[in-house]
C-alpha cells in the first residue's frame, strides 16, 4: 500500500514531484544497473494499451510485424557515416561469449536500421517487392548518462518502423503518414496535444535526409520529444546495397523511412496530466478505469455493501459501450484501511473514475461517482451506472486534451519579440516560442548555448502564426522559417 505523505509540489520542484509520482503511484522503480528500469504492472499495464492501440493503426496503415536480432555486427553499425558517428558513443559493445572473445565485437541494437536494411536487400529484388513496411517491437539500448525514469534510460521498449519504397515521393508520403498516426495517438488516446513539423539539420536523426517530431508541452513548460519520423532517403540503402529493378528494367537503390515511439510516452503522459496529488491516466490508457471502493461499519452493513459491490463490477464489465470493450473495474474490498486511505491510494494511481457505495447509497439505490481529473463529485443511479460510467469516461477523455491544449496555448508566445525577452522568458517560467529564424545553423547555435532553448520543429502549416515572422529573433536578418523554440527533455 501506497504510503500518504504528501507529494512534493509541482510549483516547488517539478522534477522530484516527477520522481516522486513514477516511484509511488508504482509505475517503475530503479534497477540494480545505474540508468535502467523496472517497469512494474501499473506502468506496463499503460504501455500494453498504448502497444494495442498503436500496433492496430500500424496494421491499418498496411504494416506487419517482424522480430530482428538484439545483437548487431559492428561492421553494421559503420557503413552509414552519420549514423555511426550519431550512435558510437552510446552504444554497449558484447566483446566476449562462451568465455571466448569475440572476432567481431556485437553491438546491442541502439535502432536496427542497420540490421534490417541488410536483411531488406536479401528480400527485395524488384519493384514489385515494393513498399516493404515491417514494424518491430522491441528493446533497444543507449547508454546515456544522465538517466530518468521513462525519459531517458539505458534500456527501453519501443516501436521501430522500417519502409522501403520506389521512389523519394512515396517515402516522403509514408514519413508523414505515420507521424500522423502518432499525432492521432498522442491526441486521441495520451489526450496530450503535439506540435508537428520538421527538424533543423542539428537535431535530425543520424542517417536521415529529413526528421519530422511531435513535441508536447510538458506542464514545467519544456518540450517533450515524443515521437519521431525519419525520410532516410537513399542513405542507407547505399550503404547496405538495398537495390531493385525497377518497371522499365534498370537498377536503383530504394528509399527509406523509419519511425518510433518509446516507453518515453508513459514519462509525457505522467508530465501532462498529473497533479499535486498524484497521476491522472486518461481513461482510454487507465488499465483500470474505475474502482469501486465500499464504505461500511457494521458487519451487516459488510455483508451487503460487499455484495453490491462485487454485482456491480459484473454488471460495468458485462456492460458494452460503443466500440463494444468493456469496462476496466477493479473492487477495493480490502479490509482493516479506511476509505478515506483507499481514496487517497487512487487518486495517487490516477483511477478515472472512483465508485463511493455506502449502505445509505444502497437505500436510495445510487452509488456516487466521482471524478479524478476534475474531483466533481455526483449520485448516479444503480439502474443507468453502465451509460452513466462510460459517459463519465468519455468526458474525462475529451475534457483532459482541452485542459492540456489550453494550457499549452497559455503557455506560448507568437508575433515579435525581442531576443533580450526571449532570454528572459527561458531563464523564467520557460515557454514555447514561435519566432522567424534566419535558417543558419551558427544563429541557432549561439540561442542554444545563451538559453538552452533549442528550435523543436519548424511547426507544420497548421501551428504556424496567422502572420508569419518576417525577420530573425536573434540576428534581425530575414527569416527564411518561422521556428518553434523551447527548453526540452
Ligand atoms: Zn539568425
Amino acid at each position: 500500500m501506497a504510503d500518504d505523505k504528501k507529494l512534493t509540489p509541482r510549483a516547488q520542484d517539478f522534477s522530484a514531484w516527477y520522481n516522486e509520482v513514477v516511484v509511488r503511484a508504482e509505475l517503475a522503480d530503479y534497477a540494480p544497473v545505474r540508468g535502467c528500469m523496472v517497469i512494474r504492472p501499473d506502468g506496463y499495464g499503460i504501455w500494453e494499451r498504448m502497444q494495442r492501440a498503436l500496433d492496430d493503426m500500424f496494421k491499418a496503415t498496411g504494416h506487419r510485424n517482424a522480430y530482428f536480432p538484439l545483437l548487431i555486427p559492428e561492421s553494421f553499425l559503420k557503413k552509414e557515416a552519420e549514423h555511426v558517428e550519431g550512435f558510437a558513443p552510446e552504444t554497449a559493445v558484447v566483446t566476449h561469449g562462451g568465455g571466448k572473445k569475440l572476432d567481431e565485437p556485437l553491438i546491442i541494437r541502439p535502432t536496427s536500421e542497420t540490421i534490417i536494411y541488410h536483411m531488406f536487400a536479401k528480400w527485395v529484388h524488384s519493384y514489385r517487392d515494393l513498399p516493404l513496411l515491417i514494424n518491430q517491437w522491441a528493446n533497444v539500448v543507449r547508454w546515456e548518462m544522465r538517466t530518468r525514469l521513462f525519459l531517458r534510460t539505458l534500456e527501453f521498449l519501443w516501436q521501430e518502423g522500417h519502409t522501403a519504397h520506389a521512389t523519394h515521393d512515396d517515402a516522403e508520403d509514408e514519413t508523414r503518414r505515420m507521424l500522423g498516426v502518432y499525432r492521432d495517438f498522442m491526441e486521441g488516446w495520451m489526450a496530450m496535444p503535439v506540435v508537428t513539423g520538421r527538424k533543423t539539420d542539428s537535431e535530425r536523426f543520424a542517417g536521415a535526409l529529413r526528421t519530422y517530431s511531435c513535441e508536447a508541452m510538458m506542464q514545467d513548460n519544456k518540450a517533450l520529444q515524443a515521437g519521431t519520423s525519419h525520410n532516410l532517403g537513399q542513405n542507407f540503402a547505399k550503404a547496405f546495397e538495398l537495390k531493385f529493378q525497377t518497371e522499365s528494367g534498370g537498377t536503383e537503390f530504394a528509399w527509406n523511412t523509419s519511425w518510433g515511439v518509446s516507453t518515453r510516452m508513459i514519462g509525457g503522459l505522467v508530465m501532462t496530466h498529473g497533479d499535486d496529488t498524484g497521476l491522472r491516466v486518461p481513461p482510454l490508457l487507465a488499465p483500470t478505469e474505475v474502482v469501486i471502493v465500499p464504505i461500511w461499519r457494521s458487519d451487516d452493513e459488510r455483508g451487503r455493501v460487499f455484495e453490491a459491490a462485487h454485482r456491480i463490477k459484473q454488471s460495468l464489465g458485462a456492460w458494452k459501450r460503443a466500440d463494444s470493450t468493456p469496462l476496466r473495474v477493479h473492487v477495493d474490498d480490502r479490509e482493516g484501511i479506511k476509505p478515506g486511505a483507499k481514496y487517497f491510494e487512487w487518486e495517487l494511481r490516477g483511477v478515472p473514475v472512483r465508485l463511493e457505495l455506502g449502505p445509505r447509497d444502497l437505500d436510495k439505490g445510487q452509488a456516487v461517482v466521482v471524478r479524478r481529473d476534475t474531483r466533481e463529485k455526483r449520485p448516479v443511479a444503480l439502474d443507468t451506472l453502465g451509460e452513466d460510467t462510460s459517459a463519465v469516461l468519455e468526458r474525462i477523455q475529451g475534457d483532459m486534451l482541452a485542459a492540456a491544449r489550453a494550457r499549452r496555448e497559455a503557455n506560448s508566445l507568437r508575433g515579435s519579440i525581442t531576443y533580450d525577452r526571449f532570454r528572459e522568458v527561458m531563464e523564467g517560467d520557460g515557454a514555447f516560442v514561435y519566432a522567424g529564424w534566419c535558417g543558419d545553423a551558427s544563429c541557432e547555435a549561439t540561442i542554444k548555448e545563451d538559453t538552452k532553448a533549442t528550435i523543436r520543429v519548424l511547426p507544420d502549416e497548421e501551428f504556424r502564426s496567422a502572420e508569419s515572422p518576417t525577420t530573425c529573433m536573434h540576428c534581425g536578418r530575414a527569416a527564411t522559417a518561422e521556428a518553434l523554440w523551447a527548453k526540452a527533455y
